[in-house]
C-alpha cells in the first residue's frame, strides 16, 4: 500500500455521495485483534466469544472473559467492539453441556440465545464480564439466533438483573447498547417489532441464507443450493433494513457477503451502513466505497425487485457493480 493509501485506510470510508461507511472486523482469536488493529478496522463488529468456551473443557471464568473483552475494548477504541454472547450449537459444540446430547437436529434446536436462557448462571457470568469491560471502552453486546421478541425481554432482563448485582456488590461496571444479529427469516419478518426493543441490528447472513433456503452451511450436498443472491434474500435483507430505518436504529452485516464487492452497491443502496468482515477484506472494502454514488445505485435497483433467479438478480448486482468499479 502506498503511505496516502495507508492514511486512507484509517479514516472512515466514504462514498462519492457522502455516505460514511464504517468497516469493522470480525474477530474470533485473540491472535485477531494485532492483524485487525493494522487493517485500518473501525473497531470490532463481531467478536465471536465461542473460542473462550470451545477451548477447553469447562467454560471459561469470569475473571478470564473479562481479561477477554477489555483487551478487545481497549484496542477497538476510539471504535466501538460488539461482542456477541456466546452462540453453541449447531456446528459449535461443546461438551459439558448436558442439552447438547438430546438433540438429533442442532441446526435447529439448542444454539445461541436458547442455550443462554437455559444455562442462566454461565450467560449472567458472561454477561458481568462485558458489563464490566465496558468501563474500559466503547463496548455493545449482541445476542445471536433470535427468533422471538420475548427471547430479547429475557436477555435484555438479565441484564438488568446483572446491572444490579454488580451495583450491590460494589463492581464498577459500563453502560452497553444492546443489539441482536438478524439471522432467521423470523427476525426479517418481525423486524419492526424487534426494532422498537434494541439499539442496533446486524445482519447475520450466514445463518439466514441457511434458515431461508433449508440449506445445512456445512452439507456439502446442497452446498449448490446456498445462494447468497437468491431472492428471498435479498428481500428478507432490504425488509429488515427498512425496518431498521423506520424504527431509526443503525443497520449492518457480518456474514460472509458482507465482503462481497457485487453486493457491496446493493448494501449501501438497502441503506446497510455498518459492514463487518474478516480483517483481510477490510482495505479493499474501504477502497471500493470512494468509488461508490450510493443514490445513483439507489435509482438503478428497481430491475432487482423484478429478477426471479439467483441467476438473474447475480448478473444485475455484478453489472452494477462493475459500472462502479471497473478495476475490480
Ligand atoms: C452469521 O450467521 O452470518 C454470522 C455472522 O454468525 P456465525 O457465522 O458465527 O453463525
Ligand atoms: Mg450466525
Amino acid at each position: 500500500l502506498e503511505l496516502s493509501d495507508q492514511k486512507i485506510l484509517h479514516q472512515l470510508a466514504e462514498s462519492i455521495d457522502g455516505k460514511k461507511v464504517y468497516v469493522s472486523a470480525n474477530i474470533e482469536f485473540p491472535e485477531d485483534i494485532p492483524v485487525m488493529t493494522k487493517s485500518g478496522a473501525d473497531g470490532i463488529g463481531l467478536y465471536r466469544t465461542e473460542f473462550l468456551f470451545l477451548k477447553a473443557n469447562h467454560p471459561p471464568s469470569e475473571e478470564e472473559q473479562y481479561e477477554a473483552y477489555r483487551n478487545a475494548a481497549v484496542h477497538a477504541k476510539p471504535h466501538q467492539v460488539v461482542i456477541r454472547t456466546l452462540d453453541l450449537g449447531a456446528d459449535k459444540i461443546i461438551s459439558y453441556l448436558p442439552w447438547r446430547w438430546m438433540e438429533e437436529n442442532p441446526v435447529l434446536g439448542s444454539r445461541g440465545i436458547r442455550v443462554s436462557l437455559k444455562e442462566k448462571e454461565m450467560f449472567k457470568t458472561q454477561l458481568r464480564s462485558i458489563l464490566r469491560a465496558a468501563v474500559e471502552g466503547n463496548v455493545a453486546v449482541m445476542f445471536p439466533m433470535i427468533t422471538d421478541l420475548t427471547e430479547i425481554i429475557a436477555a435484555k432482563e438479565m441484564i438488568d438483573q446483572t446491572k444490579q448485582e454488580l451495583f450491590h456488590q460494589g463492581v464498577p461496571f459500563g453502560d452497553v447498547k444492546c443489539g441482536v444479529m438478524i439471522e432467521t427469516p423470523s427476525s426479517c419478518l418481525i423486524a419492526e417489532h424487534i426494532a422498537q426493543t434494541v439499539d442496533f441490528f446486524s445482519i447475520g447472513s450466514n445463518d439466514l441464507i441457511q434458515y431461508t433456503l433449508a440449506v445445512d452451511r456445512m452439507n456439502n450436498n446442497v452446498e449448490y443450493l446456498y445462494q447468497p443472491f437468491h431472492p428471498s434474500v435479498l428481500l428478507l435483507i432490504r425488509m429488515a433494513a427498512e425496518a431498521a430505518h423506520r424504527r431509526n436504529i443503525p443497520i449492518g452485516i457480518c456474514g460472509e457477503i458482507s465482503s462481497d464487492l457485487y453486493l457491496l452497491p446493493f448494501f449501501l443502496a438497502v441503506g446497510i451502513h455498518r459492514l463487518s468482515m474478516g480483517s483481510v477484506f477490510i482495505p479493499r472494502t474501504k477502497r471500493a466505497i470512494r468509488f461508490l454514488d450510493v443514490d445513483k445505485i439507489k435509482n438503478s435497483l428497481s430491475p432487482l425487485w423484478e429478477a426471479k433467479t439467483s441467476k438473474e438478480t447475480f448478473e444485475i448486482l455484478k453489472m452494477i457493480a462493475q459500472t462502479y468499479l471497473p478495476s475490480y
